[in-house]
């Protein structure tokens, strides 16, 4: 067995051992791991013109079973060599923020607001699970690897077997308490209601087999008192819309929207205290959606912090921080910028 990082254990310790009520989220953070995963093969793709990839081949599932009380999350992205498993998942990637808070000393604070401001990422899974299995195959290696833990002490990679490149996160959910129960998890409903409250403008289809009813074909010699019959069936479905929200009309969309993408992709804890939706046609046609944070992003005097604008040409993010787009009066707003009339490059 590998041994957490001492980082990483004070993290889990917190994550597992914490109040905090609102571990859905850990849907909403695989997820995002999946949707960057399903990014970074799309941008391999966009480079390098050997590799060939259908859209369809681009996409996330979720999915659950009951009986064994597993909750997976399976991407087609980029997946994890050895290596990259045990590096990205043994030491917390959150390691910037972290650090800091820990350098700071300010991790003693409260257990709710310390997860909250960290966005968490993989290791959330271990708010709801007693063990977590990730099965890789790195695009282009013919070999995938397992890496497993139940959060405590360490973990183990194995020799796996994955048809196709891309990463499955497996969770084992804990038992029910009196106090706590997790089998909304093993819900269709459930699960498909997470997705939507918290990933429903991920840029990839996230699939999910639901159930559906269908009217069986009425028999040649049914009667006059033929009673229409139904069947049950199982189809692959995708829960997600897909419509960025940067690109509809503020009448359409609610606060409580706003506020929940806000949460997610600026990792912020709190509701913005102002939303500003701007779009404008003419020689250069952008949509822009704006926030201003209710408290100033904790790192904000720190030397690493980097203001700007998320630029997106056509839905598709070409810069993560892009400095241009704000002068250095305005560093702390977050937000979106997305024009068609861009280049990619
Ligand atoms: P973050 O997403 O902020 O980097 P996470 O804790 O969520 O932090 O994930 C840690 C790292 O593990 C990611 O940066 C990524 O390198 C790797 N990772 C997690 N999930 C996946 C996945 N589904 N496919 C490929 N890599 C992944
Ligand atoms: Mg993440």
């Amino acid at each position: 067995m590998r041994k957490f990082k001492t980082e990483s254990k004070k993290l889990l310790d917190l994550m597992i051992n914490s109040i905090y009520t609102n571990r859905e989220i850990f849907l909403r953070e695989l997820i995002s791991n999946a949707s960057d995963a399903v990014d970074k093969l799309y941008f391999k793709n966009l480079t390098d013109k050997s590799i060939e990839l259908s859209k369809d081949e681009l996409a996330i599932q979720v999915s659950f079973d009951k009986d064994a009380r597993t909750v997976t999350v399976s991407d087609s992205g980029i997946g994890m060599t050895k290596d990259e498993l045990d590096r990205n998942l043994g030491t917390i990637a959150h390691s910037d923020s972290m650090a800091f808070k820990m350098e700071n000393d300010e991790v003693q604070g409260d257990d709710v607001d310390i997860i909250g401001q960290f966005g968490v990422g993989f290791y959330s899974s271990f708010m709801v699970g007693k063990s977590v299995r990730v099965v890789s195959k790195a695009y282009g290696s013919d070999e995938a690897w397992a890496w497993e833990s139940d959060g405590v002490e360490g973990y183990t990679i194995e020799p796996a077997e994955r048809a196709e490149h891309g990463t499955d996160v497996i969770i084992t959910l804990k038992d029910n308490t009196d106090e706590d129960s997790y089998d909304g998890y093993l819900s269709e409903y459930g699960l498909k209601d997470l997705v939507k409250r918290y990933s429903n403008y991920v840029r990839y289809p996230i699939r999910m087999e639901v159930t559906k009813s269908r009217e069986l074909p009425k028999p040649e010699d049914a009667g006059d008192d033929y009673v229409p019959q139904f069947e049950n069936y199982q189809e692959l479905d995708t829960v997600n819309s897909m419509i960025p929200i940067w690109k509809r009309r503020k009448s359409e969309v609610d606060q409580e929207e706003y506020n929940e993408f806000y949460k997610t992709d600026f990792h912020d804890f709190a509701d913005p205290a102002r939303t500003i939706s701007v779009h404008a046609e003419g020689a250069l046609s952008y949509d822009a959606l704006l926030f201003v944070p209710s408290r100033a992003p904790f790192d904000l005097y720190s030397r690493d912090y980097q203001k700007g604008l998320a630029l997106y040409s056509s839905n598709v993010l070409i810069m993560e921080k892009c400095e241009e787009l704000l002068p250095d009066y305005y560093n702390f707003v977050h937000g979106v910028v997305d024009s068609q009339d861009l280049q990619l490059n």
